[in-house]
């Protein structure tokens, strides 16, 4: 059954190994997947996400050791936004602080409590309390408890020249539809909003510059499509009603993606749920193997050799 909502988002960072500490430990998400870029494989490509490692939840990084900061600007993704139960933004305040990290007053967007931090290269972050939420599956890793536990995206704010064209495919391709403005935030939500990943605001900032990618940067953001023959209806859609066309299809050994930059300048991606991150490994195993594609996989020992160390 197709769910409407983001698959996952993929950003750029600084080096592996500080990028893997502030997921896995401070922010408690669960490594899913270790693996490399495919189009440079003497880096690592890492996969973050929930127990299930379920789409929705999916966080997505490629680290280089020297990447320069990126600039915030139009056509990117300016925050990416985590769910959490209403009642644990004390304690992750206090969590952040422990772990210096500085964290904005918390505030109330679209009567929600949101708490914005950054990522040790800038990356801005925030968590979003959502009541009930506690009472969900949870991961936490061994620090955090799992009642207090991030679950999942919430939402992805885009930095836009002038909504429209972008609302368009979101609501006319990928089944969102417009539930609520606030200043200059237009938000979107996609089926009942309940599942991870439903929301994505929509930011109208004339006068910025363009986005210059780089460390902290959000490099794409993925949408879900249950199967290769949804994927393919979005495809026709695109290209029929908005005149955009996209990449051929790419096997990412665990959805099967393509590409296209929105009128708003953000690259998108349609990933498949199909088949999944337990395509090549056990559910309980998930992200301690490095684990490479088949036409990689003789070229092992030399990749190992490059990739930096992880611990
Ligand atoms: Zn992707």
């Amino acid at each position: 059954m197709q769910v409407n909502g983001l698959h996952h988002v993929t950003a750029i960072s600084g080096p592996a190994r500080r990028n893997l500490d502030f997921y896995t430990r401070t922010l408690g998400l669960r490594l899913v997947k270790k693996t490399v870029n495919f189009d440079d494989p003497s880096t690592y490509h890492l996969y973050y996400g929930d127990g299930d490692a379920a789409p929705g939840s999916i966080l997505t990084f490629f680290p280089w050791e020297h990447a320069a900061p990126g600039r915030l600007g139009i056509g990117e993704t300016q925050e990416t936004v985590l769910r959490i139960p209403a009642q644990s933004i004390g304690f992750w305040a206090h969590r952040l602080v422990e772990h210096g990290v500085a964290h904005e007053q918390p505030r109330r967007r679209f009567g929600e409590t949101v708490l914005a931090f950054r990522d040790p290269d800038g990356m801005r972050l925030a968590l979003v309390g959502i009541p009930g939420l506690e009472t969900a599956p949870a991961w936490g890793g061994d620090e955090i408890p799992p009642e207090h536990a991030i679950r999942g995206f919430q939402s992805v704010s885009l930095m836009v020249a002038d909504a429209e064209p972008t609302a368009a495919i979101l609501g006319d391709v990928f089944g969102f539809r417009e539930i609520a403005r606030e200043d200059s935030l237009v938000r979107y939500q996609a089926g009942d909003g309940r599942v991870a990943g439903q929301i994505i605001d929509l930011r109208i900032a004339g006068g910025f510059l363009p986005a210059r990618q780089g460390a902290g940067s959000v490099h794409h953001i993925a949408f879900r499509a249950a199967d290769d023959a949804e994927q393919e209806r979005m495809v026709r859609r695109l290209a029929e009603n908005h005149g955009q066309h996209t990449t051929e299809q790419r096997d990412r050994n665990y959805f099967r993606s393509v590409y296209f930059r929105e009128p708003g300048g953000v690259l998108f991606e349609i990933a498949t749920d199909q088949p999944g991150f337990a395509v090549d490994e056990a559910q309980a195993s998930l992200g301690q193997a490095l684990k490479l594609p088949p036409g990689l996989e003789p070229q092992r020992a030399r990749i190992e050799a490059l990739l930096p160390a992880l611990d």
